[in-house]
């Protein structure tokens, strides 16, 4: 398909990631992306990790797990493809049950999701009877249904506060339960799941960037281990750290997170320099222009939820948004 002249002015966009040769690779999946999406009233839901040819050239709705979470509520389209991970997917297809949902690779996975099980679940609550499962989104259906409420790393503080227990269990990812105890009275319980990015960081690595980048602002994401957050000038989800940049503008910043969420809130923040220490995400990477194209082509992957697993895996989803 020979690329309009609308395809190539969104390369102003991305000018400064993604050299014209390679530009110029992507430039017709992108025209039959944006055609596509026209042909089966579709939308593209992009998670911060992306790339920035699918953030910010082929993208309708993007963010951080909630604000996909919260924006998939509304979409107005027959179809909603996802370009992130399997369990955002499947969060999309909870909260909009009679739409197609797609997602161009079904191996995109997350090491947290896979970290436990439903019978895990199970086993929690007969060592901790009564206590509440407070469940992070980076989860399957299967086990959001085991739980009691949904939070994203951007609202977990208020979850654990908002329901009015004295202790909670919160899983999967230990580090940002370890987090989110220094800030509350509420005694929390973890797991020992890890995000597979997030967990390299050390705090070594903080201190390093310190002394060779004078000045710099370090932000680092809750799912890093909490030595490292501690070093950190600021700790918050990935929306937050896009807002916090795009407000204070500091000179030299450094993201404690993967590799592409830098790429993509230079693009919007020119003027600020940005180090970066580059932790890439398998399972995000998995997703491309091509795999996109061919999703929409073929309606190929789509995500269906056992109807049963469903209304529970929602009503955790559902109570995690009302609060
Ligand atoms: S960055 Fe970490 S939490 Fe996010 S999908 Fe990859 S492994 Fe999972």
């Amino acid at each position: 398909m020979p690329a309009s002249a609308s395809v190539s002015s969104l390369y102003h966009r991305v000018s400064r990631f993604i050299p014209p040769a390679e530009w110029m690779g992507f430039e017709d999946d992108i025209a039959a992306i944006l055609d596509l999406k026209k042909k089966r009233n579709a939308v593209i839901l992009a998670h911060n990790y992306q790339t920035p040819e699918i953030f910010h050239c082929v993208a309708d709705i993007v963010g951080d797990s909630l604000a996909l979470a919260r924006r998939a509520v509304d979409v107005d389209a027959d179809v909603i493809l996802v370009a992130g991970v399997h369990f955002m997917a499947e969060t999309a297809k909870l909260l909009n049950p009679g739409k197609t949902v797609l997602i161009p690779d079904m191996e995109a996975g997350c090491s947290l999701a896979e970290s436990i099980t439903p019978e895990d679940i199970a086993l929690l609550r007969e060592a901790h009877p009564g206590v509440p499962v407070i469940t992070y989104v980076n989860t399957s259906a299967a086990v959001k249904a085991a739980s009691d409420i949904c939070c994203t790393s951007g609202n977990a503080k208020q979850i654990v506060e908002g329901l009015g227990a004295r202790k909670v269990l919160m899983i999967p990812d230990e580090y940002l339960a370890r987090n989110i105890a220094r800030q509350t009275d509420v005694e929390i319980i973890a797991w020992h799941g890890h995000c597979e990015v997030h967990e390299l960081f050390t705090a070594d690595d903080v201190r390093q960037l310190r002394e060779n980048y004078p000045g710099v602002r370090v932000l680092a994401h809750p799912e890093c281990p909490p030595d490292v957050v501690a070093e950190a000038d600021f700790a918050g989800s990935t929306a937050w750290m896009s807002d916090y940049v795009a407000s204070e503008k500091p000179g030299r910043v450094v993201l404690l997170t993967e590799c592409s969420m830098s790429d993509n809130v230079a693009a919007d923040n020119p003027d600020v320099e940005f180090i970066r220490p580059c932790n890439l995400c398998p399972h995000m990477k998995r997703i491309t222009l091509s795999n996109i194209r061919a999703a929409l082509e073929h309606n190929q992957h789509e995500v269906t939820i056992d109807p049963t697993v469903a209304v529970d895996a929602r009503r955790a989803v559902e109570r995690m948004l009302a609060i």
